[in-house]
C-alpha cells in the first residue's frame, strides 16, 4: 500500500493494519461521491470503540485475561450489525476494519443496518467447552451495555458458531430479565433462528459466483474451483459448487493444502473436516507442504474464505483463475486489486460476495421479531433475489463507470450511507 494515512491516537503506523487497507478503498471512492464527499470523513472514523478486559477462571483453578472488543463503526442506516471473532490474531485494527466493511456490505446490499464488528484475542482451541462458556458470557456481559436488538445485533464469524451465539442471547437475555432473541442471529432454530442461516453466506458466494460466470461465459459445470478456508463460508461454497458439476481442485485451511485436480469429494472432506477439525491428512487428494503454492493452482474460481490480506502483491501475479469470490472479509489488498485488474481477473468483492450471512441475518431478526418464521424455500428465493440484485446493479454501475466492482460496490454503499448522514444532519 503505498498511500500514508492519518493514523488515530490509539493505533501506531505499524498496528494500522486491515484499518489501513480499508482507508485506502474509501480513498478511492471518494471521487466518484459527489457533493456527498464533504461527509466522508465519517468513514473514516468509526462512532464508538469498546475494549474490554475478559477475565475467566481456567479448569485447573488459574485466571486468565483475554483482550475483546466490539466497534460500532456507523449507525447512520440502521442498529449496528456485524460478527463476532475468536482468533490469536485478533486486534483493534482489525475488528475496525471488519465493523467499516459491514457499514459499506449492508448498505450495499441494502438491509436497513449500520456495521459494527467484535472479537476476542485468543485461540479457542486452547480452552475446554466450559472455559469457553464462560469467556463467551462474560464477553458479552462486558459489551452488553452497547448491545441490543435495536442497537447492535452481534452474528457468528471466524471459530464463533450456533452455540456462542446461544450463550451471547441468553447471557443478554439474563442481565434484561427477559428473553431477547433478536439481539443475536446466527442463533440455533430452537431459540428463534433461521432456517439457512448456516449455510447463507456460502449460498451467497455461489449464487454471485454463478452470476460472474455467466458474464464471463464460464460454465459452472466442470469449472475447476479452490477455496482457502474450509470453514462455514468455504466449506458450503465448496459443496454447492461441486453439486452444481464444478470440481473443486484446491483446499487450503489453517493446517494443510490440499489438491485434486479431477475434483475432490466435498462430501467426504467435508466428514474428514467434521471429524478431525482440519483436511489435514485427508485421503482422497494429496497434501502441499508449500503453502504459498495454494496460489497457483491451475483454476477458474477462486475463493479466499478465510482471513484478511491473503492475497497481495507477493502472490497476486501467480493466480491463475478468472474469477475471485471474496468469501472472507478483506483478502485482497489495494496493490494485489491493482495487479488482479491488470491481469483481467474478475474481482466479486467482499461486501458483495459474503453478504448472503448478514441477508438471511436480516431475515432472521425479522422473525424474530414478528415470532413468524419463513420456510426455507422462501429464504433461499429470498436471499437468491437480493443477492442477484446487488451484483447486477454493481455490475451495471461498474460497466458504466469504467471502475472495479469494488469501487462500484463502494460508490453504492457509500452513497446510501452519506446520504442517510446528511439528511439525518448532525447532532446538535
Ligand atoms: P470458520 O471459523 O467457520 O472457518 C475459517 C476457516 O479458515 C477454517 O477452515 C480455518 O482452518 C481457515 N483458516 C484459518 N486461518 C487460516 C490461514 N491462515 N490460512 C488458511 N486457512 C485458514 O469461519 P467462517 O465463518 O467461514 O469465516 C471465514 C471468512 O468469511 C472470514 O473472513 C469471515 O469474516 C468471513 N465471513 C463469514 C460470514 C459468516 O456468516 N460466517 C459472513 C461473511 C463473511
Amino acid at each position: 500500500m503505498s498511500t500514508q494515512h492519518e493514523v488515530p491516537s490509539y493505533l501506531t503506523q505499524k498496528e494500522i493494519g486491515p484499518w489501513g487497507v480499508y482507508l485506502e478503498q474509501i480513498d478511492r471512492v471518494t471521487p466518484y461521491l459527489g457533493t456527498l464527499a464533504r461527509w466522508v470523513e465519517t468513514l473514516k472514523r468509526p462512532k464508538r470503540i469498546l475494549v474490554v478486559d475478559v477475565p475467566i477462571e481456567r479448569d485447573d483453578g488459574s485466571i486468565a485475561h483475554f483482550e475483546g472488543y466490539r466497534v460500532q463503526h456507523n449507525t447512520s442506516r440502521g442498529p449496528g450489525k456485524g460478527g463476532v471473532r475468536f482468533h490469536q490474531d485478533v486486534t483493534l485494527s482489525e475488528v475496525m476494519a471488519l465493523s467499516a466493511w459491514m457499514t459499506v456490505k449492508n448498505a450495499a446490499v441494502n438491509v436497513p443496518y449500520g456495521g459494527a464488528k467484535g472479537g476476542i484475542r485468543v485461540d479457542p482451541k486452547t480452552l475446554s467447552i466450559g472455559e469457553l462458556q464462560r469467556m463467551t458470557r462474560r464477553y458479552t456481559s462486558e459489551i452488553n451495555i452497547i448491545i441490543g436488538p435495536n442497537k447492535d445485533i452481534p452474528a457468528p464469524d471466524v471459530n464463533t458458531n450456533e452455540q456462542v451465539m446461544a450463550w451471547m442471547m441468553d447471557t443478554y437475555s439474563m442481565n434484561q430479565g427477559s428473553t431477547a432473541s433478536g439481539v443475536v442471529t446466527g442463533k440455533p432454530i430452537s431459540l428463534g433462528g433461521s432456517l439457512g442461516r448456516r449455510e447463507a453466506t456460502g449460498r451467497g458466494v455461489y449464487v454471485v459466483g454463478c452470476e460472474a460466470a455467466a458474464k464471463r461465459g464460464l460454465d459452472i459445470k466442470g469449472a475447476k474451483v479452490a477455496v482457502q478456508g474450509f470453514g462455514n463460508v468455504g466449506g458450503i461454497a465448496a459443496r454447492l459448487f461441486a453439486e452444481a458439476g464444478a470440481k473443486v481442485v484446491a483446499v487450503q485451511d489453517h493446517i494443510s493444502t490440499i489438491v485434486c485436480d479431477t475434483g475432490l469429494d466435498v462430501a467426504a472432506l467435508q466428514a474428514h473436516v467434521t471429524q478431525h477439525g482440519s483436511v489435514a491428512g485427508f485421503g482422497g487428494g494429496d497434501a502441499v507442504n508449500d503453502r504459498s503454492r495454494f496460489w497457483e493452482v491451475d483454476c477458474d474460481i477462486l475463493i479466499p474464505a478465510a482471513l484478511e490480506q491473503q492475497i497481495t502483491e507477493a502472490n497476486a501475479d501467480k493466480i491463475r483463475a478468472k474469477i475471485i469470490l471474496e468469501g472472507a472479509n478483506g483478502p485482497t489488498t489495494p496493490g494485489a486489486d491493482d495487479i488482479l485488474h491488470d491481469k483481467g481477473v474478475l474481482v466479486v468483492p467482499d461486501v458483495i460476495a459474503n453478504a448472503g450471512g448478514v441477508t438471511v441475518s436480516y431475515f432472521e431478526w425479522v422473525q424474530d421479531f414478528s415470532s413468524f418464521f419463513w420456510t426455507e424455500d422462501e429464504i433461499n428465493q429470498r436471499l437468491t433475489r437480493i443477492m442477484r440484485e446487488a451484483f447486477g446493479a454493481v455490475w451495471t454501475l461498474a460497466q458504466e463507470k469504467n471502475v472495479s466492482l469494488r469501487t462500484a460496490a463502494f460508490i453504492v454503499a457509500c452513497t446510501r450511507v452519506l446520504q442517510a448522514r446528511e439528511m439525518r444532519g448532525l447532532y446538535p
